[in-house]
């Protein structure tokens, strides 16, 4: 099948590398266990939310709007990367965070200052509650603000993802490598709507499967968000093709967003005294923490291959240093 994504701008370094956790792998016994380092995508400190703005960026610019508004919690990997792109585009930067402003400046906000960033705290409001009010603002000021989405999450961030599948794709045949299983962190959808539609679209055969790391926000579950933007995604592709099955595991929410438990810091000190890499503590901690989880309690077979998906968010471990490291 031929896939006409929508146009995008030129931000990540692409293709992200793919390699192999031997020491790891090795430490727990199989299965083999393999990297894709999203974690590189080389926009000031990278992560998964470069490719979803290289789509979502191309809409603005396209709109000729001259600056963005998004929202996030107040380590939001997604504000800075946005902060960022926007540095890159020409466009002036809003960032609706939640919280109070802190008295230690680190981590993400760190560099979203450094970015040039303009930050708005919202209390409670971290899913962006507070948008509308400041695009009126804006608007009065003569400006053109375009909203990007929380964490990302519309049919061109998920398109982005899409693009990845077809990246991974032409990795594994070139090392003539076949995955089993791709375990990620998923969170607002984009990520995990983009995976399983390229999964399906290009015949890979992969069990993509979320880690969710949040607690239930909505009435609607994450499920029907993501075949949701499913749907929309393949609308704005033209594509007639049945929504993917969305598997999307909840047996780690634990105590809920950013909440530091056992299983992460295990997993975030695993991965870098085994392979020399960091995690975070909100996101790819999680979702490795439960790999290695699963893996204990023999959920897979010795002879599989799984994918890790590293979607990035090591710039917030300097925020956690206190709960990483108690005094
Ligand atoms: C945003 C984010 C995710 C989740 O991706 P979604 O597309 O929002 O589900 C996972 N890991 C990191 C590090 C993130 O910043």
């Amino acid at each position: 099948m031929t896939i006409t994504l929508a146009k995008k701008v030129d931000l990540a370094f692409l293709p992200t590398p793919l390699h192999p956790l031997t020491q790891l792998s090795e430490k727990l016994g199989g299965p083999a266990i393999y990297i894709k380092r999203d974690d590189q995508t080389g926009l000031a400190l990278g992560g998964n939310k470069t490719r979803k703005l290289e789509f979502i960026l191309a809409q603005a610019l396209a709109g000729q709007a001259d600056c963005v508004i998004t929202a996030g919690a107040s380590q939001s990997n997604h504000c800075r990367q946005t902060a960022a792109a926007a540095a890159r585009l020409g466009l002036e930067c809003h960032l609706i965070l939640g919280g109070e402003k802190p008295a230690d400046i680190n981590g993400n906000i760190l560099l979203d200052t450094m970015l040039g960033a303009h930050l708005h705290f919202a209390g409670n409001n971290r899913k962006g509650e507070d948008i509308p009010a400041l695009v009126e603002s804006l608007k009065q000021q003569g400006k053109r603000p375009f909203v990007v989405p929380y964490g990302g999450s519309n049919c061109f961030g998920a398109m982005a993802y899409i693009n990845a599948m077809g990246e991974l794709k032409s990795q594994l045949e070139t090392a003539n490598l076949k995955m089993d299983h791709i375990v990620f962190a998923s969170s607002s959808g984009g990520t995990h709507a983009g995976l399983a539609l390229g999964n399906q679209l290009l015949d890979l055969n992969i069990n993509v499967m979320g880690i969710n790391n949040d607690k239930q926000s909505s009435d609607t579950p994450l499920e029907r968000v993501i075949e949701t933007l499913c749907t929309e995604t393949l609308a704005a592709l033209s594509i007639d093709a049945p929504v993917p099955e969305i598997k999307l595991n909840h047996d780690y929410i634990a105590d809920g967003y950013g909440v530091i438990n056992q299983l992460d810091k295990h997993a975030l000190s695993s991965l870098a005294q085994t392979e020399g890499i960091i995690l975070d503590p909100v996101y790819t901690g999680r979702a490795m923490g439960a790999l290695i989880d699963m893996i204990r309690q023999g959920k897979f077979s010795k002879d599989d291959n799984v994918l890790f998906w590293h979607t990035g968010g090591a710039p917030a471990v300097f925020a956690y240093a206190k709960t990483l490291v108690p005094a």
